[in-house]
């Protein structure tokens, strides 16, 4: 795995610095676009890395999945009568989507459908931020998991478009809590910090039929399908078809330019270079994932 691992670093290394660093979340825009770090965490305990792997990243959108699959774990199949699972070309943070749907975000990752399942979080929790963070650490054994204070209040200074979001969801009576709150807890879980090695351990019960890091279930095997199927369809947002053709695994991505892929009964593989598409999906990490599929075979088709 590691000879796989460095084959996939020469052949992205042209694409390192490729793209755009987000920077309508300020704090975002000083990281280095020249990173890039990627590890794989196997179903037998392994992990490998290369590069970067072991520096944290802001994890923005990753967190989503995570904050979804708590939520089920907690509150069964009742979230997603709040939203659906389709796929939507509209940007992330779309507010033309979210009128269309009526209020009903089209899938758990858009901006709209992470804020419905923060909501759920909260109500069920007390503490959406402090339940994910405490999820995180215990799933990827590391105790240090944290929010980056700095990241958090740079979004929140600019969380114009998000309280939109919430706002439209909540006039449609789609949010249980007060705004201000669901955007607090939101924006400290999309400003956790973690690195690649953790993040590919901590989604491994995604790998594993939904056991998690203590071999109990955190998920049933169906929900951990449907779980993974909706990454497929939805986790790279507009790109998610060129994504599925390109690569073929279930993944969801984050504007921090981290990517998590899936490969069932097999590993997890994270990959971070902050350079971004159009979509806000990390140019060198789409490449490296599908140089990784190319040269291993490992694919859900
Ligand atoms: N925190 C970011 C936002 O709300 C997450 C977006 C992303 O990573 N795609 O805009």
């Amino acid at each position: 795995m590691r000879g796989v691992l460095d084959q996939v670093h020469a052949a992205v290394e042209p694409m390192i610095g490729a793209g755009r660093v987000a920077d309508y979340i300020p704090a975002l825009s000083t990281v280095d676009p020249k990173r890039f770090g990627m590890a794989v965490a196997t179903v037998d305990g392994e992990t490998f890395g290369v590069g970067d792997y072991r520096q944290p990243f802001s994890v923005q959108s990753l967190a989503k999945v995570f904050a979804f699959a708590l939520t089920l774990a907690v509150d069964g199949d009742r979230v997603w009568g709040r939203l659906g699972r389709e796929a939507s070309t509209q940007p992330f943070n779309s507010l033309v989507q979210l009128e269309q749907d009526l209020g009903i975000p089209r899938n758990p990752f858009l901006n709209a459908g992470a804020l419905v399942t923060t909501d759920r979080l909260l109500t069920l929790t007390g503490d959406a931020a402090g339940a994910l963070r405490t999820f995180l650490s215990t799933e990827s054994g590391n105790t240090s998991v944290d929010t980056d204070l700095e990241v958090a209040s740079s979004e929140l200074a600019h969380v114009h478009r998000n309280a939109a979001l919430a706002h439209l969801v909540a006039s449609y009576g789609n949010l249980d809590n007060a705004v201000a709150d669901v955007l607090d807890h939101y924006v400290r879980q999309c400003a956790i910090a973690m690195s690649c090695e953790d993040l590919a351990a901590a989604a491994l019960f995604l790998a594993r039929g939904g056991t998690g890091a203590d071999g109990a279930a955190l998920l049933d095997r169906e929900a951990t399908k449907r779980l993974n199927a909706t990454m497929l369809v939805c986790g790279m947002y507009g790109g998610a078809g060129e994504f599925a053709y390109r690569v073929g695994l279930p993944a969801k991505s984050g504007v921090g330019g981290g990517i998590i892929a899936v490969v069932p009964n097999r590993c997890v593989v994270c990959v971070w270079s902050p350079g971004l598409d159009a979509c806000g999906n990390s140019v060198a990490g789409v490449a490296a994932l599908e140089a990784f599929t190319s040269i291993t075979g490992w694919s859900v088709f």
